[in-house]
């Protein structure tokens, strides 16, 4: 009987009290309720909205976009911590920055051995990349290969060359078969360009003109809609790239990055036989590199550009910690590309996804009733897309950088990647010096049966890539970052919401925030 009835007692307390509700449910996870699939869908489908053009940096859509993440600061109850305008603190951090574009009036000859000289033309032959000053030269051809270097497998598609005040001659993309390839495969498009950039300035080159390996039509010719997608275009209107603006910072030094050239068929028949080119391939993985013979010696250029200047914006908000001398980061970039002749690159994984996860994380603060130990500090930035300025110039003003003791970043959290074999992967990237940040990730997606499986992206300091977290690891601050990595419809019009698998960026939505408020505290 004494037992039925402490049984009979304890089903009404159950039953009056349900489990979730009553027995001591902490901050932590208070907040964790706050995060769902609408909380994060919402943000993804209005930033990659057609209202918002791309989102591209400088222009309306991105202002609107801004104007948007603002008000969803101002209204989940975070303070504004962005600049000072008549004694009122906003939500915007503005700063300018200078946009190149390639001029019209490009030129490129090459003069073979037996001094004939052919001359090409602008859009039709070739296409120049925006460099920040219009640059001329003149200067001997050199065959670079693809223009890599990678010391741990022993390639270098520079061995033995001189390089210095040439004007290179490389292949366009990476290798991709054997080794070499193996390790190139997973590194996302954006970073092996700058990486081939880096290089060329590094080694000195005067100019680069860059050529298809496989032989195929360009993919920069005028009609052809995305640089990555040459495909199905019949328009009779020209279309440019996005890739046909950059920006840089007034205040960096005038900078030594070669212009680039990239050319088409009839072009790189003046400069190489295709046999050539295969027979390099060919030797990639033998440890002995084919010498490659160039039908043409020397070249002519002249590579002009446009200069405008832009005013950009971030958008900052903080939850004021009890101990705000120390302060956690979470950052994602809200601009995209833009929209070019009556097409729009939505950007929805790229990185609506993201910025859904920082607003979705600070509601979840929020939502935990109590205040983190430390700040935190939330930063949508713009600009990323072409040059990390946004949070560049963040750091760059930020007095007291010592203070930020975490950065957490978000780029593209949507999709399966397409070295993923599951849905529910993602890579977790972070400081192999920090090596409890894993820990801290792993015991969240356990204790709160987050699904979702991680890679270990440990990265050493100096070696971070991809976003804006690399500006951060210049400084030395910690970082961790999810990414799902790159897919066909990376930097394409067609990265929509419909093919964001919103469940999955909620699942990292959470996982994220339990880990940065295990961090704050
Ligand atoms: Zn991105």
């Amino acid at each position: 009987m004494k037992k039925l009835s402490t049984y009979t007692i304890l089903l009404t307390l159950l039953f009056h009290f349900p489990f979730s509700h009553s027995l001591a449910q902490t901050p932590k996870e208070k907040g964790l309720q706050a995060i769902d699939e609408n909380t994060v869908a919402s943000t993804i489908t209005y930033l990659s909205s057609d209202w918002m053009e791309g989102r591209e940096a400088g222009r309306p859509g991105a202002y609107r976009a801004a104007e948007y993440l603002a008000s969803m600061f101002e209204f989940m109850g975070l303070e504004p911590a962005g600049d000072v305008v008549n004694g009122k603190s906003t939500y915007f951090q503005s700063f300018d920055v200078l946009e190149y574009k390639a001029s019209e009036k490009q030129h490129f000859s090459v003069k073979n051995g037996r001094g004939q000289e052919f001359t090409f033309a602008n859009h039709t032959d070739f296409e120049v990349k925006a460099s920040p000053n219009s640059v001329n030269g003149k200067g001997n051809l050199i065959f670079v290969g693809y223009g890599i270097q990678v010391d741990s497998l022993d390639y270098n598609d520079f061995y033995k060359k001189e390089l210095k005040g040439k004007i290179w001659v490389r292949l366009k993309g990476v290798p991709t078969e054997g080794k070499i390839g193996n390790s190139m495969k997973d590194i996302p498009l954006k970073q092996i360009h700058k990486l081939k950039e880096q290089l060329a300035s590094r080694y000195g080159a005067l100019a680069v003109i860059e050529i298809e390996p496989d032989g195929n039509l360009p993919q920069h010719a005028h009609n052809v809609p995305f640089r990555d997608n040459r495909k199905y275009y019949e328009g009779d209107k020209p279309l440019s790239s996005f890739y046909d603006t950059r920006l840089y910072s007034p205040v960096t030094e005038v900078s030594t990055i070669p212009p680039l050239f990239m050319g088409g068929e009839y072009l790189m028949a003046s400069l190489i036989e295709q046999g050539e080119i295969n027979a390099y391939k060919a030797s990639l993985n033998t440890g002995k590199l084919h010498k490659v013979n160039l039908k043409a010696t020397s070249a002519t250029f002249k590579a002009n550009s446009d200069v405008e200047r832009k005013r950009v914006r971030n958008v900052l908000a903080k939850i004021e910690g009890t101990e705000p001398d120390s302060l956690v980061m979470i950052g994602a970039h809200y601009d995209h590309l833009g929209k070019r002749e009556g097409y729009i690159w939505n950007g929805a994984d790229d990185n609506a996804s993201g910025v859904a996860a920082i607003l979705g994380i600070a509601k979840a603060a929020k939502a935990t009733g109590v205040q983190p130990k430390k700040t935190m500090l939330f930063a949508a930035w713009t600009a990323e897309e072409k040059g990390l300025h946004g949070s560049k110039n963040f750091l760059r003003t930020f007095e007291n950088k010592s203070k930020i003791k975490m950065y957490l970043n978000f780029d593209m959290i949507g999709r399966r990647g397409d070295w993923h074999s599951k849905d529910n992967q993602v890579s977790f990237i972070y400081n192999a010096e920090n090596p409890s940040t894993w820990d801290i990730n792993a015991e969240n997606i356990e204790k709160y049966n987050i699904n979702l499986e991680m890679f270990d992206g440990k990265t050493k300091q100096g070696e971070a890539g991809g976003s804006d977290n690399v500006n951060f690891d210049k400084e030395g601050i910690p970082f961790f970052w999810y990414h799902t990595g790159g897919h066909e419809d990376y930097h394409q019009v067609s990265d929509h919401a419909d093919k964001i698998m919103m469940d999955k960026a909620a699942e990292i939505t959470k996982l994220s925030y339990l880990t940065i408020w295990d961090i704050a505290q």
